[in-house]
């Protein structure tokens, strides 16, 4: 069997372990006779896993008794038009302008209503974090995006704000601790940290839920979901069984502390090579808020990106090629990433600075 190192942005590494585990119950799934593919969401071994991976992310996050976690197939972007269809009850919203991800959900949201910036780093091509935002009389709520997965930005601190606070989490989701309490509403696509693509979770402070709008579709309402514990329709079975699965995983490692160290320990060895390159490679974000999560750098033109892609590739360092829209060199180390793979990464990227250094 060959592994590479996969550093894809998302859908993206999961762990070894887990994968052979779900390979090895494919056929027979807790003596049910059935593989989890097959089985009815209404029988007990199902509800038995749905509450299981509820508990667990309940734990992991260290979520406030208040706080009801949903289930929800369509990914992240689902979620843009969700918040605002739901929350969008006031004159306007607030969103926080930190690339890509944010200005999607600023799309969606205007579809309900006045959207504004509270804040944006557009005028330094995303490479920062804002520290002040203006709210403006009439918002709804603030939305904001905790980690940057295509500019390589991530919060350190969350702001404190009088309307309810609203944050995709979708790229950096329990890769570390977070003050769950602070916030109304956390949304992710699961197939970042958590597992594989097709569900969002979502974590809803209950009193939320008596003043969301009633004008729209009932399978629209978050409402809907919290009354019927996500089975009000079939729920992503799949995605939840192996979210249980990675969860455990994750709890197992030491849970959410133990994630950001190693975090800080992988993003650390990719950050020493970047700075220490003398401007081989040139990293995107400011130190400051640089993500642990998504290290995006460039070298010095597109042709000797793409060559150094290719011969990452050839090494079986995969997944290294910056969003679509920006281009560049983007490194992902979600939690299923192992150190070796950084090591290998941190390895080759020396490498071939001193072998480029007088171009390709
Ligand atoms: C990947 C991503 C999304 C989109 O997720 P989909 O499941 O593809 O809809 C949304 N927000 C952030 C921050 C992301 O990284």
């Amino acid at each position: 069997m060959t592994r590479i190192f996969n550093f894809n942005p998302g859908p993206s590494a999961l762990p070894l372990e887990i994968l052979e585990e779900a390979a090895r119950e494919m056929t027979d799934w807790r003596n049910t006779g059935m593989s989890i593919l097959e089985i009815s969401h209404r029988s007990a071994a199902y509800q038995e896993i749905h509450d299981e991976t509820i508990e667990l992310f309940r734990r992991l996050m260290n979520l406030p008794s208040d706080r009801s976690i949903l289930f929800i197939q369509g990914g992240g972007s689902l979620q843009f038009a969700m918040v605002p269809a739901n929350f969008h009850t006031n004159q306007r919203a607030a969103y926080m302008n930190t690339g890509v991800w944010a200005e999607k959900a600023m799309k969606e949201a205007a579809f309900y209503g006045d959207v504004y910036e509270a804040a944006s780093s557009a005028d330094r091509h995303h490479t920062y974090i804002p520290e002040n935002l203006h709210l403006q009389p009439g918002t709804s709520y603030l939305h904001i995006t905790s980690n940057n997965t295509i500019y390589g930005t991530e919060y350190r601190q969350f702001p404190h704000v009088p309307v309810p606070l609203f944050c995709d989490m979708s790229s950096d989701i329990l890769s570390r601790p977070v003050p769950a309490g602070q916030f109304d509403l956390i949304y992710a696509g699961i197939q970042k940290n958590l597992g594989p693509a097709g569900a969002a979770v979502v974590i809803i402070k209950n009193s939320l839920l008596e003043n969301a709008r009633r004008d729209i579709p009932l399978i629209l309402r978050y409402r809907t979901f919290a009354e019927h514990d996500s089975l009000y329709n079939t729920p992503p079975v799949f995605c939840i069984y192996m979210m249980n699965k990675m969860l455990r995983w994750i709890e197992q490692q030491g849970g959410a502390c133990a994630m950001e160290e190693q975090a800080l320990r992988k993003s650390s060895l990719i950050y020493r090579i970047i700075d220490e390159s003398g401007g081989f490679y040139r990293g995107h974000a400011e130190k400051e808020s640089r993500s642990r999560m998504n290290i995006t750098f460039n070298l010095a033109s597109p042709d000797m990106e793409k060559d150094f892609i290719h011969q990452a590739a050839c090494r079986g360092l995969s997944g290294l090629g910056g969003h679509r829209l920006v281009g560049g060199c983007r490194v992902s180390l979600y939690n299923a990433v192992p150190e070796k793979a950084c090591r290998a990464l941190a390895l080759f990227m020396k490498d071939y600075q001193e072998k480029n250094r007088g171009g390709i």
